[in-house]
């Protein structure tokens, strides 16, 4: 398909592309990175947080999430239509069932990873699920769970952090380690209840 085309919405990059499913596995084959999903939110918080936008700035494919990014893309020309990220996320996830890839999950409470990991073995059971950890982790536990998480290899993470965390995180970590890095804000708790 078409490369994905990169343009601004108040002084954020967004990215223009007619398959973000294709620019996805695209950006996977070329050595993996990081994947944001844009809101009107976070081009907000990202004036006020230097973290995050360093985040998006640094992201190798940002996806118009919200209706106010789709409306501002209007404004420059661009015809697009709203990519949520949480449906990016989950055919990203059918896509890693077929073709063997390595999956790490990270984020969300306890009772949330526990039930999405039990209704992934049922409904995916060839998915190789490398990674599962909640997000409530104390501060010290962090950087070894990090280490195991980079040694499993991963070709996706998705990561349910809550905005800024989940940027900043994954461009401390996932950044040009390989794999597609995502943050998909409360999919999880949505795929779990
Ligand atoms: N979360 C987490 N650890 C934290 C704070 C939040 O794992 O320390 C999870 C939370 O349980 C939820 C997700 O991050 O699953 C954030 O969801 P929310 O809808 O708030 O995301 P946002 O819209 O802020 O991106």
């Amino acid at each position: 398909g078409r490369p994905p085309l990169r343009t601004q919405v108040l002084s954020v990059p967004v990215d223009v592309c007619p398959d973000v499913k294709a620019a996805a596995l695209a950006l996977h084959a070329a050595g993996g990175g990081q994947i944001v999903t844009l809101n009107a939110e976070m081009t907000m918080a990202a004036r006020a947080n230097p973290a995050l936008g360093a985040a998006i700035d640094a992201a190798q494919l940002v996806i118009p999430d919200g209706a106010g990014v789709v409306w501002a893309l209007g404004r420059q020309g661009f015809k697009v239509r709203r990519s949520p990220g949480i449906e990016l996320a989950h055919s990203l996830l059918s896509h890693a069932a077929s073709h063997g890839w390595r999956v790490a999950l990270v984020g969300a409470s306890p009772e949330v990873m526990e039930q999405l990991t039990g209704s992934l073995r049922q409904r995916m059971p060839e998915l190789d699920l490398v990674f599962a950890l909640h997000g409530y982790q104390p501060p010290e536990a962090w950087p070894a769970l990090e280490a195991r998480l980079l040694a499993a290899a991963p070709d996706l993470v998705l990561v349910a952090l809550g905005v800024p965390r989940q940027e900043v995180w994954i461009q401390h970590l996932g950044g040009r380690r390989g794999g597609l890095w995502m943050g998909v804000g409360g999919s999880f708790d949505v795929w779990a209840g």
